[in-house]
């Protein structure tokens, strides 16, 4: 598998770096690539591993969206619906200048749309220094900037970093310490610590909180969950986002463990009680 920079002197991808939506499974597309090659582009961030980009999104950040989806992630959250962008090299390999040209095709659409662009994953900063040159060319392009995360690493990014940042989409999965280690695999302490930085540095956030049926849907931790975003005081909103079942093909496919087979989705009543609940916090919350 070559690199990816739009010249004919790497092999292309067999694999379109535009997919119809992130749910498309993706292996090993960046294995043939030299591991000192790898090193030489997480250091430089010249080079990058993605999943594809995708256009359209309504759902990722204000107006419509085009998203890249990086691959490599630390945490394995048990309802992850993507499992295939665990894995850094299961991505293509981009070089940002390639990355930087897909974007510019969109950007007058995007300003149009009063949409821009959403990096997310996988975890965008496993590939921080790609993910901070690719948010800087977008925003000098005058692209609205988003970073979906889920945090852990964000103390990779400098002040100077987060000012080509509109926007962060801040996963936070649970409350309870041992809950979230149970549920994702990490400790929770970075990803409230960014929290906290963002918050002091008036970043716009929304945050995201993914509810599954007894697993993360206790009406308590919820509560927590809303009091903590609400005193931040730089949460423009909560996104409440059912689980589903969309991703449990690729788990199976991974040869993965998937323990929420017979997870169902929560009720719409569900849903709209727990946004009830960062409403009665102060929220903004869908
Ligand atoms: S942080 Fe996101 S990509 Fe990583 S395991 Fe959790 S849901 Fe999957």
């Amino acid at each position: 598998m070559g690199i990816s920079d739009g010249s004919n002197q790497h092999r292309a991808p067999q694999v379109a770096l535009e997919a119809s939506s992130p749910f498309e499974l993706r292996v090993n597309l960046g294995r043939g690539v030299p591991e000192s090659d790898v090193r030489t582009a997480l250091a430089t961030g010249d080079m990058g591993f993605l999943h594809s980009f995708t256009t359209g999104s309504a759902v990722d950040g204000p107006g419509i969206r085009v998203v890249a989806w990086t691959t490599g992630c630390q945490f394995r959250c048990q309802y992850c619906h993507n499992p295939d962008t665990w894995t850094m090299s299961n991505g293509i390999p981009v070089t940002l200048a390639k990355a930087t040209e897909q974007l510019r095709k969109y950007r007058h659409g995007l300003k149009v749309m009063s949409g821009g662009f959403t990096l997310s994953g996988g975890e965008p900063l496993m590939q921080c220094r790609f993910a901070v040159k690719l948010l800087a060319a977008a925003k000098a392009m005058g692209i609205h900037t988003a970073l979906d995360t889920n945090g852990y690493l964000g103390d990779r990014l400098t002040d100077e970093d987060l000012e080509n940042i509109d926007l962060v989409l801040l996963d936070i999965k649970g409350w309870n310490a041992d809950r979230h280690r149970h549920l994702t695999g990490m400790e929770i302490g970075p990803v409230l610590d960014f929290a906290c930085r963002l918050a002091a540095r008036r970043k716009p956030v929304w945050v995201r909180f993914v509810m599954v049926p007894g697993l993360t849907d206790s009406p308590e931790e919820i509560a927590q969950i809303a009091s903590f975003a609400a005193g931040l005081a730089n949460v423009a909103r909560v996104d409440v986002l059912p689980f589903h079942q969309m991703g449990r093909f690729k788990w199976k496919e991974l040869g993965l463990n998937y323990t929420l087979d017979q997870t169902e989705s929560p009720s719409t009543e569900a849903v709209e009680r727990a946004c009830a609940q960062f409403r009665a916090a102060g929220l903004t919350a869908y």
